[in-house]
């Protein structure tokens, strides 16, 4: 007889290369289920915007086969429990997640489904390759970058596995909530999204295409560019799972062939070394559990940070006064989503320039980023605040001016997201403070008014960040502890 198997869906809403999917379609009839966790702390993070879509789209794709996919909402453990014990389901498959919260509720439901006969299968879903299994010739996880990348490259990365040739649902009728029931989406912070993006499975393939046609082609020489589209934007298709990161390594890889092209080559290799700082971050969390909570390097412990909350508020909602700073805290706000080049200014100039604690900037990304996810933020913040294993040094002090001088050579990206300078000659655009009287009128600038005066003077700031520093290395006479060593 036919299994019956519940097939769970989190941060891997697709139909193609779904391990925990595919292999219950080839085992047994199966019922598709998403269950809204309400327990979570961020009940109204940007990431709800993307669910709520990539849900809409993901059950269409199932009704196209004659399914339906199950919405449930609460406690995702009872809920299960009590959905398969309901059905009579023999099996409950689902792909392995990565944060510790998310671990240990894996397996606390794997122990109490196992306690009631029913049986539990967990698939690598979200890797390309077995990240555990990568270890240093000490048997230990790699600290640094460059190290566990060629070591991934000796390995063979998982082949995508497709989407199932049949999928045949359970003959029974399962209550599931409408969409809407989900209360995924309050308040109207996230309409202004639909003007950027399309989430689910369908809008993943088109940006995937966009890209391959056009940016991949500089993608190493221009990634960096704030206004040259040469980035894929495809990070909230994967934080979601709307489309499988083995899929994007493969159809590199046979581009790299078919092209035949050593130019083309590194281009392409410069976008896969990056989808490989992403299997660095889930291999930091899962060797480091409290990586996205804590420091990995232990002096910062005795780092003296400065709270401060009138600085934070400018900071998130882009009122610094450093015009590269403002504008990607506002793309963020607006967008949902900010360029990497500038997620490290603004998470450096928060970190130095003011003395808030990353984690601050964490949970601000977490609450407004639609690509958010703790393996590779904490990544990011711990790398800037130079408090992560293989990070920046902290003396590494992004200048927000220069930065901008460098990477939006013209001010087409600050005019764009900070509009009360777009009169601004580009000459003044990364330091509006410098300008004579006579531009800033002219421009309809009045600083402390229309636009903010710098809140922290950059040469002041700095020195004062290295002053910080230089006392936790006095107090503790190393610059490289680690917490987990
Ligand atoms: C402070 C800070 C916080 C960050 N938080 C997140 C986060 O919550 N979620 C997130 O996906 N990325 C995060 N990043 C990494 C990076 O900024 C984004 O992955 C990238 O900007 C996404 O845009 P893209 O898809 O166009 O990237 P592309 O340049 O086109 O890269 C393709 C893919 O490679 C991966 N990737 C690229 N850069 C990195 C990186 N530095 N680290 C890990 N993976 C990378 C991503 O999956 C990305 O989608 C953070 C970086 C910093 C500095």
């Amino acid at each position: 007889m036919n299994k019956k198997i519940i097939v769970l869906f989190r941060n891997d809403l697709r139909l193609d290369d779904h391990p925990a999917l595919w292999h219950a379609a080839n085992t047994g009839a199966i019922l598709p289920l998403y269950i809204q966790n309400d327990q979570l702390p961020e009940q109204d993070s940007a990431q709800h915007f993307w669910t709520y879509y990539s849900l809409q789209n993901l059950q269409i794709t199932f009704s196209n086969y004659d399914m339906q996919l199950i919405l449930q909402k609460g406690d995702v453990i009872s809920q299960v429990l009590q959905l398969a014990l309901d059905t009579q389901a023999d099996a409950v498959y689902f792909n392995e997640r990565f944060s510790e919260t998310e671990r240990s509720e894996d397996e606390h439901l794997a122990n109490i489904l196992r306690a009631n006969d029913i049986e539990v299968k967990a698939f690598y879903g979200d890797t390309l390759f077995d990240v555990t299994s990568i270890r240093n010739q000490q048997n230990k996880p790699y600290a640094i970058f460059t190290s566990f990348y060629k070591r991934c490259l000796q390995e063979l990365a998982r082949k995508p596995l497709g989407r199932p040739a049949n999928m045949q649902a359970f003959p029974m009728n399962v209550s599931s909530l409408a969409l809407e029931q989900l209360q995924l989406l309050n308040g109207n912070w996230y309409n202004k999204f639909h003007n950027y993006w399309r989430p689910g499975m369908d809008g993943a393939l088109d940006q995937w295409e966009l890209f391959i046609e056009g940016g991949l082609y500089d993608y190493k020489d221009k990634r960096d560019y704030l206004t040259k589209e040469t980035i894929s934007k495809m990070s909230p298709f994967i934080a979601a799972g709307n489309i499988s990161i083995r899929f994007l390594w493969t159809t590199c890889q046979e581009l790299i062939e078919v092209e035949d092209n050593a130019a083309f080559g590194q281009q392409v290799e410069s976008f896969l070394r990056q989808l490989i700082w992403r299997e660095f971050s889930i291999y930091q969390l899962l060797s480091y559990p409290s990586f996205s909570t804590i420091s990995l390097r232990s002096n910062f412990q005795h780092f003296e940070w400065e709270p401060n909350s009138l600085h934070l508020v400018a900071w998130k909602k882009g009122q610094t006064g450093y015009p590269l700073v403002d504008a990607g805290m506002r793309e963020l706000w607006e967008t949902g989503y900010m360029h990497n080049r500038v997620r490290m200014v603004v998470a450096s100039f928060l970190v130095k320039h003011l003395l808030q604690p990353w984690q601050e900037g964490y949970s601000w990304f977490e609450h407004t980023l639609l690509d958010f996810n703790a393996a590779n933020n904490a990544m990011g913040w711990q790398w800037v605040s130079g408090t992560g294993i293989d990070s920046a040094p902290y003396f590494r002090i992004f200048n927000p001016s220069l930065q901008g001088e460098k990477f939006d050579l013209d001010g087409t990206y600050i005019k764009k997201w900070v509009p009360e300078l777009a009169n601004l000659p580009s000459k003044y655009i990364n330091a509006p403070h410098t300008a004579p009287a006579a531009i800033l009128e002219q421009a309809h600038i009045t600083l402390g008014d229309t636009y903010p005066l710098p809140i922290v003077d950059h040469k002041t700031a700095r020195a004062r960040a290295l002053k910080r520093y230089n006392a936790i290395k006095k107090a503790t006479g190393t610059e490289d502890k680690k917490v987990l060593d």
